[in-house]
């Protein structure tokens, strides 16, 4: 078992990849072209996963890359072939892959390479842990729906094995990889790397009604909306809308599947953050916390891996939980937070049914600082939303928040501006002194914002109001 727990980021691309560990990431995994899934979202190409293996290695970390898509026939013979190709330059820390028979392979052309098995590939059970052990494994990816304890039983059966839990980022309504809604929705196969997410589309709902009039809705609206109750106890809860499923041996559970203004969502998974349960992860024995979102910004990959790098120093340094982590973790675009599995069954906290939309952050990505112009004192910027002399500025880099007041701003070739938009171009802000390397720039956007709010969100087990009958 790994003493201090490992902090893998994603790097949905080579920029992503080096702000990631600017932030604090000790490794990060990268998907390899056509054969790992988010294959849309990968800007990696063959040359820049070469670069960015060296890159990674010569700053001391490590990066894993990731094939983990299920091949068919025709893909087989070109996925070996790819691998050995790219091992004749570059040798990563370790190969992320789900397929059995391509772990096979794998380990016969290849047998000193480092295989850690996907979450794709749903390891659930101590038993299924010691079967890929025996197969060769080093590293099992747990599979995001187990509890802190079923982690803990699978590491005193495999006290060898070396494992990894999701932490943070978006999750998937089905098992890893057992999906389908992307192909039958929009042809996109999640296990070819294709998936288009459709779990989080909105949907709208019809009734098609004899003689219906046009102006149904109209009516329907001045009517206002027929009660339905539900029995919660002794008491009567009215719920709104106006259609309902209804499961025979579930009488009273009524499902609401109307739409309001923002349409409706079945299947919109919220977000997992772990972040207050690292300490509890790392007692049963997990030794990498790994982030999701490849395809999110320089900013998510920034701030998140801020938060959780100061989250395990404190940890391995015996120091309490500081709450100000927090902040980090709301400030990237989020559809709610909940602890996943991780503390039992979530229930119907795992869904946000108003909307696909994130969370209103509490500060936005303003920009990035590109380059500083000692002779004037100014630091050029990419800005990434409306940027405007007045406005109050954030600072960051992994160790510090600056504030900055925006006193003047200037186009690029250094005429005074009132209002720069997010985009490719770039402006001149004035500093007092130097920015560090990898500087990001946030704007607070809510003044009430308070760190608690992840306490709300978590899973039923803290709720004993709306008990799901999970064991956790
Ligand atoms: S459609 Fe949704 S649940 Fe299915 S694989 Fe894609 S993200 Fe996951």
């Amino acid at each position: 078992m790994i003493q201090k727990p490992e902090l893998l980021m994603p790097a949905g691309n080579f920029e992503k990849m080096k702000y990631a560990y600017a932030f604090g990431a000790d490794a990060t995994y990268l998907g390899i072209p056509m054969f790992s899934l988010r294959a849309r979202e990968n800007g990696f190409k063959r040359e820049t996963v070469i670069e960015a293996i060296r890159y990674a290695h010569n700053l001391g970390k490590k990066v894993y890359l990731t094939a983990n898509i299920l091949p068919h026939n025709h893909k087989v013979a070109p996925f070996i072939k790819y691998i050995g190709q790219l091992l004749e330059e570059a040798q990563p820390d370790a190969w992320i892959m789900s397929d059995p028979g391509i772990i096979m392979m794998m380990r016969e052309h290849f047998p000193d390479q480092e295989i850690h098995l996907s979450v794709q590939a749903n390891t659930v059970n101590y038993a299924t842990a010691k079967f890929w052990e025996k197969a060769g494994i080093r590293r099992i990816i747990l599979s995001r729906e187990l509890t802190i304890r079923e982690i803990k039983q699978i590491r005193d059966y495999c006290p060898d094995l070396e494992l990894e839990a999701f932490v943070h980022g978006a999750i998937c309504i089905a098992y890893s990889g057992r999906c389908l809604i992307s192909n039958y929705m929009s042809y996109r196969d999640p296990n070819q790397g294709t998936c288009s997410h459709s779990c989080r589309w909105q949907y709208k709902m019809y009734k098609k009604e004899e003689n219906q009039p046009a102006n149904w809705r109209e009516e329907a609206q001045t009517a206002g909306i027929e009660p339905a109750v539900t029995q919660q106890g002794d008491s009567y809860v009215p719920i709104r809308g106006d259609y309902y499923l209804e499961e025979v041996d579930r009488p009273g559970e009524y499902m609401q599947l109307d739409e309001d203004e923002n349409g409706t969502y079945l299947m919109n998974a919220r977000d997992l953050c772990a972040i207050e349960y690292l300490d509890e992860l790392r007692e049963a024995g997990v030794d990498s916390f790994k982030v999701e979102g490849r395809n999110k910004s320089v900013y998510y990959a920034a701030l998140i891996a801020r938060a959780y790098r100061r989250a395990i120093d404190d940890l391995a340094a015996g120091r309490p939980f500081n709450p100000e982590n927090i902040t980090d973790v709301f400030a990237a675009a989020n559809k709610g937070y909940i602890a996943g599995f991780l503390k039992g069954n979530p229930g119907r906290s795992a869904q946000k049914y108003d909307g696909t939309r994130a969370e209103q952050p509490a500060y936005r990505f303003a920009g990035i600082v590109r380059d500083y112009d000692a002779a004037r004192g100014w630091m050029k910027v990419e800005p990434r939303n409306p940027l405007r002399p007045g406005m109050e500025l954030e600072m960051l880099t992994r160790d510090t928040t600056r504030t900055l007041k925006v006193e003047a701003l200037y186009n690029i070739d250094g005429a005074p501006i009132d209002i720069i938009h997010g985009g490719l171009h770039y402006c001149y802000i004035p500093v007092s002194s130097p920015p560090e390397p990898f500087t990001i720039l946030r704007e607070k956007t809510a003044e009430d914002f308070a760190p608690e709010h992840v306490e709300l969100s978590r899973g039923c087990v803290e709720n004993a109001n709306e008990p799901c009958g999970c064991n956790g």
